[in-house]
């Protein structure tokens, strides 16, 4: 007999486990995948590369609580994240700054100059609303066709003003010579990668873990008290309202016989490619190898789910599913899918901290 059944054994999974366990819970956590991880799962390829089965994953967080919990099962590798975006026949340093402006312009503005570039640039927007709103408020139209409006068009389907302004607001524009991707206190990776990572967390007498199995198998062969779901949430409700929509990836992963394959992790294509990114995993991972291990990144509306659809209907939609999970008591809901959330992985283990913190609370006061 366990107290929970967790389905999915990603970050919000394994951090509920881990915790739970902690505090004397009986866990059973399950994924239908052959591995833990969820989509950070990382192993190392045939030529004896660590890559990112799922894409690349860089951590960043500005949350100590977040970064302190999970340093209890890693030791950290520094690593700031640099992209290249391919425009105009040349790599620019990306999230646009200073550099990006000038090598694309020839121009030589700086730190004085470069506020009121961009307000030349942009266009009045009110309260933007859609992702091409949000960007062409900040900096017009022509830094947004050039570099936003043929990527977002790719890596979604749709254009950017059918898009929440919150998608592409995720990427900044620097009014400094700041190359960086993410601007947070934490910019680190997992020193032995993050499959490591999670077999650590899930490493406790109190935590049974079962790969290859779907929910539906372990629910009628184990007894539990409650469950933790961390999958899509329609899929748990047999789609009954019709299908969230989900964006998927098909990845293209390529060897080298060369040490290094392009200046910088990543390269983005705003432009008539098919992919979106190409991802180089040596400058991830520090690996010193002769060979070089590279990933491009093809959009898909098949495949397995990665990425909700920001926009204002499937919100609503998924309002109408997070209703049944109100009322479904015995079974909680957290995790990207579960809560049809656009975040990255500091905020899914955030975001299971506080179940777990809500649930032992919910415990202490029934006692
Ligand atoms: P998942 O990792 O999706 O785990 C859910 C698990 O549940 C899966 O393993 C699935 O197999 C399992 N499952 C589902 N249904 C069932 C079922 N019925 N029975 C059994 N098992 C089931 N975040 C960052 O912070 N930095 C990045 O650089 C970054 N890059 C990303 C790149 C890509 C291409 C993608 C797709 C995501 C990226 N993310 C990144 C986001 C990150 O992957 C997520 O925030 C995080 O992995 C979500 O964890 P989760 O546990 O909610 O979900
Ligand atoms: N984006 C873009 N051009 C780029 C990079 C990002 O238009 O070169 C937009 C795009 O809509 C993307 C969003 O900004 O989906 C968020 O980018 P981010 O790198 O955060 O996406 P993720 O790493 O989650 O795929």
């Amino acid at each position: 007999m366990f107290d929970y059944l967790i389905v999915g054994a990603g970050f919000a999974g394994a951090v509920c486990a881990e915790r739970l366990a902690s505090r004397g819970r009986k866990v059973v956590i399950c994924d239908k995948r052959p591995h833990v991880g969820g989509n950070a799962y990382d192993h190392y390829d045939s030529a004896g590369i660590l890559v990112h089965e799922y894409g690349p994953h860089i951590f960043h967080t500005d949350s100590w609580r977040t970064y302190n919990y999970l340093s209890t099962f890693t030791r950290w590798r520094p690593y700031e994240h640099r992209v290249l975006a391919e425009v105009d026949g040349k790599q620019l340093p990306f999230p646009i700054n200073i550099d990006t402006v000038n090598l694309l312009y020839g121009l030589s503005l700086d730190e004085g100059s470069i506020s009121q570039f961009f307000a030349g640039c942009a266009e009045p927007v009110a309260h933007a609303k859609t992702s091409e709103e949000v960007v062409i408020g900040k900096i017009g139209r022509d830094l947004y066709e050039k570099f936003f409006r043929n990527y977002t068009r790719k890596q979604w389907g749709l254009d950017p003003s059918e898009l929440d302004a919150s998608v592409a607001a995720r990427v900044p524009a620097r009014m400094n010579h700041d190359d960086r991707y993410f601007g947070d206190a934490f910019q680190v990776m997992p020193a032995q990668g993050y499959t490591t990572m999670f077999e650590r967390m899930l490493d406790h007498p109190n935590i049974w873990v079962v790969l290859g199995a779907d929910d539906r198998l372990l629910r009628s062969e184990v007894r539990y008290d409650k469950m933790i779901y961390t999958g899509p949430i329609d899929d748990f409700f047999d789609h009954r309202y019709g299908p969230l929509p989900y964006r998927s990836i098909h990845f293209g992963f390529e060897t080298h016989a060369c040490a290094k394959f392009q200046p910088e992790a990543v390269v983005n294509c705003p432009n008539d490619h098919d992919y979106t990114r190409v991802t180089e995993f040596k400058y991830l991972t520090g690996q010193r190898h002769p060979k070089t291990t590279v990933v491009y990144e093809y959009p898909t509306s098949k495949g397995d789910p990665y990425y909700p659809v920001p926009r204002p209907q499937n919100a609503e939609l998924f309002r109408k599913y997070k209703a049944l999970a109100d009322a479904t008591l015995d079974v909680h809901f957290v995790g990207r899918l579960a809560t049809y959330r656009y975040y990255n992985m500091d905020q899914v283990v955030a975001q299971a901290l506080a179940l777990v913190a809500q649930l032992e609370g919910a415990e202490s006061k029934a006692a």
